[in-house]
């Protein structure tokens, strides 16, 4: 979602004559677009900081800095007083009002900060047209999350739940398809939350949604982020089974394996509910892959619940994954709780999790071998002669072929295959 903020950021200020460059040296504004999720992600914006307020000092003392995103959100005020460097702090339901804060750091009137949770004046203001780069492209459908998982700063930061109405995402799919792209991955923090009115009064769900979006012409693949497996539900599924633009592909995390520690993080769900939904999810679209998140050493998690865990990996399967040790992050419920898992059980908990979940990527991958896969050429290889693209599983594949494909679905038969990626021959 940070991509696609900082996409539509982008957007925001081209009227006003901005315009991106490749590294912060040549700039006259950086934007910082952050993101709180993990402490690691938090703490980077300080030395990032540090970093251009050296350069701002030696070589451009008129540089304006910006803290965007959700790290803005969470301190606010208190970033301006620990960065004297930065000039505006924006969270991610503002960036649309970039403009008037620029020019009131020009005028010099007073603090600039803007945390304010707007989400609808936000898409009302944002720019028609997109300038998009290549083939595929994210597009928000919903933003905000009202689930209050007790490990996690979303609700807090990115605010409560709020679909975009069908006909403003439906406008710009089409200004994207226009544009060139040809896949379009519908995000949002829950994303099978969303809801909206349809064009024919009805309430629509993500399914209704998909099926319109999928009837707009160049686009041809889709693609949503992030699920939750306590909204996913059969309508949904159904058309899973029936779209054939929607890719068999389909991240759906469950965090833990462990009841208790599902129950203490409250997701709202158990290990046997997720594993019901998956048995229907692959009986209605037998090839789709799928990919998972999980977390290591939320507090209280024992070697039992660990290998809990490990044993949900083992009996779903996973094609990929991102796996994290549990940051404890100011606020939410689990920065308080009792029985805080040391650092060491943590990392050796993600090492011995996360060779499990490798390795089943790898297999993943080799079983891909002497198929023939639908690949969205993106662009040049490294090798001459070499193009890229990507597999309906999202895996990098690379082959040899002219660089007039580039932007064209094609097929490429695999012939080898490592754990994060494929090569094969185009068809
Ligand atoms: N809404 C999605 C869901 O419910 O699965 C995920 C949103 S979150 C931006 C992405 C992932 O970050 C989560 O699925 C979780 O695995 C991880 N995450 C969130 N908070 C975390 C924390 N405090 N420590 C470690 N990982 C965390
Ligand atoms: Fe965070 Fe996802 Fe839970 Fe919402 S559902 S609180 S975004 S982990």
């Amino acid at each position: 979602m940070n991509v696609y903020d900082s996409e539509r950021m982008a957007d925001v200020l081209a009227p006003i004559g901005y315009a991106p460059v490749e590294t912060p040296d040549q700039a006259d504004l950086v934007i910082l677009n952050t993101c709180h999720i993990r402490e690691k992600a938090a703490e980077k914006v300080y030395s990032e900081l540090g970093r251009i307020r050296q350069h701002k000092e030696a070589n451009k003392p008129e540089m304006k800095v910006a803290v965007a995103g959700c790290v803005a959100q969470a301190e606010g005020a208190e970033i301006m007083r620990r960065a004297p460097v930065v000039d505006m702090v924006l969270g991610p339901q503002t960036y649309h009002k970039l403009p008037e804060m620029i020019a009131k750091v020009h005028r010099k009137s007073g603090e600039v900060l803007e945390t304010e949770f707007d989400t609808i004046e936000k898409f009302d203001s944002l720019p028609k047209t997109r300038n998009v780069k290549g083939f595929s492209a994210f597009l928000t459908v919903q933003e905000g999350c009202d689930k209050f998982c007790t490990f996690c700063v979303v609700p807090y930061t990115r605010g409560a739940e709020v679909s975009r109405p069908v006909d403003q995402i439906v406008m710009e799919a089409r200004d994207l398809a226009a544009q060139g792209v040809r896949e379009i991955t519908l995000i949002g923090q829950n994303v099978d939350a969303y809801h909206a009115e349809g064009p024919d009064g009805s309430e629509w769900g993500l399914g209704e949604l998909i099926r319109h979006v999928a009837l707009i012409g160049g686009i041809d693949r889709i693609r949503f982020t992030t699920s939750h497996p306590r909204d996913m539900d059969d309508a949904l599924i159904k058309v899973i089974g029936e779209e054939p633009k929607l890719m068999p592909y389909l991240h759906l995390p469950i965090q833990s394996g462990s009841n208790k520690i599902l129950r203490a993080m409250n997701r709202d769900h158990t290990y046997d509910h997720y594993k019901q939904l998956i048995a229907k999810i692959r009986a209605a679209r037998p090839e789709i892959a799928l990919s998972g998140d999980f977390i290591v050493g939320f507090p209280g998690e024992t070697e039992a619940d660990f290998e809990q865990t490990m044993k949900c990996v083992e009996e779903i399967g996973y094609a990929s994954s991102f796996s994290f040790k549990y940051s404890i992050r100011p606020g939410t419920p689990g920065a308080s709780m009792h029985r805080q898992v040391p650092e060491d059980v943590k990392q050796d908990r993600l090492v011995r999790l996360q060779a499990l979940l490798y390795k089943q990527q790898e297999d993943h991958n080799k079983s891909l071998i002497g198929k023939t896969l639908s690949v969205l050429v993106e662009g040049k290889g490294r090798k001459g002669g070499q193009l890229f693209g990507r597999s309906p599983y999202l895996t990098g594949t690379h082959f040899d072929g002219p660089e007039a494909l580039i932007g064209q679905i094609v097929d490429v038969r695999i012939e080898e295959a490592g754990r994060n990626s494929l090569v094969g021959v185009l068809v």
